[in-house]
């Protein structure tokens, strides 16, 4: 990042980060689709292997397309340094898995994505890294008696997808902090344009850039990015970061890498192993959603709010859950580390239970049914007959997704048009 880019506001920042171009280079960010890159000498690219030179080796550990988008993400974020991956899971694997082992252990909050929920409590348990779910409203000494010395990090969502509980971020900061543990923050639903945890203390940001950041439905991908402020060294309980890998011909991350130690681990050793990289094209998609990012964040809240304002005065609507809705739970907290908004994504609970929702999900006509949520076009999922359909009504409620639950992701419409349909659907219960 140089030092007028530190100046620049986010807006700014969405379009002119990342790819810098040099005298009569092309404008636009290329899309380099080679998998292998040429040295002038084979010291050249000895060095290369040994983590001693600067320069791309092979495209499954670093390719110039993909680092370009990352340190555009990087400097949205407020991070030293960032890596792209193949999707938001293969980040969240490896922001975990980069610091943790077999036998130790992490503390998670309980209102997480499922997708998230799956890979920490089924897939990573397999693994022999166990998870300690913890619930928002559980008091600090609940929580710190979850922490113990093989607990790596604890792990939340800005804007927990599909709960919509904000994460109090300097809380659970503090928290981590005070044994020694980073904080990882998936601040997929808020993007960098909303919330930037790091500058609440989150140590590590990672995002599913499939939502808000690619924004049109069109790219899997995801993003791990490094704050640089966590201090492995001090914290004398890293040594896969403090001590050499033998994998590297014994480098040491902290002392090759300084402050971005984390990412570069991340992405030498356990991309190189791994290999969840997206494509060169992937990359190039998703920095076009970036660029008009903090236009659509802006008006998916805007329409969101104006939706969820709309539904919560409607005699056939039960409740209704936006953070940013006055008397919602979450407000507070939202006004705190939401002040500009808090995405499209509002759920809602319709009077008449599974049988209703349903009727009104088959009525509506400019909203799409779709499994995906977060990107320009409105759509709509009803959790209790698709996602969690193998439950029971009880089991729905104990989950807190009660059969009249309606999960709506606000799009780039026009407000009155997204208003009008849901009228007409709500009309025809
Ligand atoms: C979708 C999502 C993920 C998973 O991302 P994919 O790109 O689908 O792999 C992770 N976290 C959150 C909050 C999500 O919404």
């Amino acid at each position: 990042m140089s030092d007028n880019a530190k100046k620049y506001r986010i807006e700014t920042k969405c379009i002119q980060e990342g790819y810098k171009p040099n005298n009569s280079d092309p404008r636009v960010l290329p899309i380099y689709q080679s998998t292998t890159y040429k040295y002038d000498s084979a010291e050249h690219l000895g060095e290369l292997f040994d983590l001693k030179a600067p320069g791309d080796m092979y495209s499954r550990i670093s390719n110039p397309t993909l680092s370009a988008v990352a340190s555009k993400i990087a400097s949205l974020e407020g991070g030293v340094g960032a890596m792209l991956t193949s999707s938001g899971q293969a980040a969240s694997l490896i922001s975990v898995f980069n610091i943790t082992s077999a036998g130790q252990n992490i503390v998670s909050l309980s209102s997480i994505y499922g997708g998230t929920t799956n890979l920490f409590a089924v897939t990573m348990k397999r693994m022999g890294i166990e998870t300690r779910f913890v619930t928002p409203d559980m008091t600090d000494e609940e929580v710190e008696a979850q922490i113990d010395e093989n607990t790596r990090l604890i792990f939340g969502e800005t804007i927990a997808n599909p709960a919509l509980t904000v994460l109090d971020i300097e809380r659970y900061a503090a928290l981590a902090h005070k044994h020694n543990i980073p904080l990882v923050v998936d601040n997929t639903f808020a993007t960098p344009v909303l919330c930037r945890p790091i500058e609440f203390g989150a140590d590590i940001v990672i995002h599913s850039t499939t939502k808000y950041m690619d924004g049109h439905a069109s790219t899997v991908g995801g993003v791990i990015v490094d704050s640089g402020n966590f201090d492995w060294e001090a914290a004398g309980k890293f040594p896969e970061l403090t001590e050499p890998d033998a994998s590297y011909h014994g480098v040491v991350y902290t002392k090759s890498f300084g402050k971005a130690a984390y990412i570069n681990k991340a992405c030498c050793q356990l991309m190189r192993d791994l290999g969840t990289t997206p494509s060169p094209m992937s990359a190039f998609i998703l920095n076009l959603g970036l660029e008009s990012l903090a236009l659509r964040i802006e008006r998916h809240s805007e329409n969101a709010l104006k939706v969820a304002k709309y539904l919560s005065g409607h005699k056939k609507v039960v409740w209704v859950s936006y953070p940013k809705l006055e008397g919602d739970s979450q407000y507070a907290l939202a006004e705190k580390y939401l002040p500009l908004g808090a995405s499209g994504v509002i759920s809602f609970g319709i009077k008449g239970g599974r049988d209703a929702a349903m009727k009104f999900m088959n009525s509506l006509r400019l909203a799409a049914i779709v499994v995906h949520v977060a990107d320009a076009r409105t759509s709509v999922l009803h959790p209790a007959s698709t996602t969690h359909r193998q439950l029971t009504d009880e089991q729905l409620v104990a989950a807190g997704i009660g059969p009249e639950l309606v999960r709506f992701s606000v799009g780039i419409e026009n407000a009155e048009d997204i208003i009008d349909d849901i009228e007409q659907a709500l009309a025809q219960i």
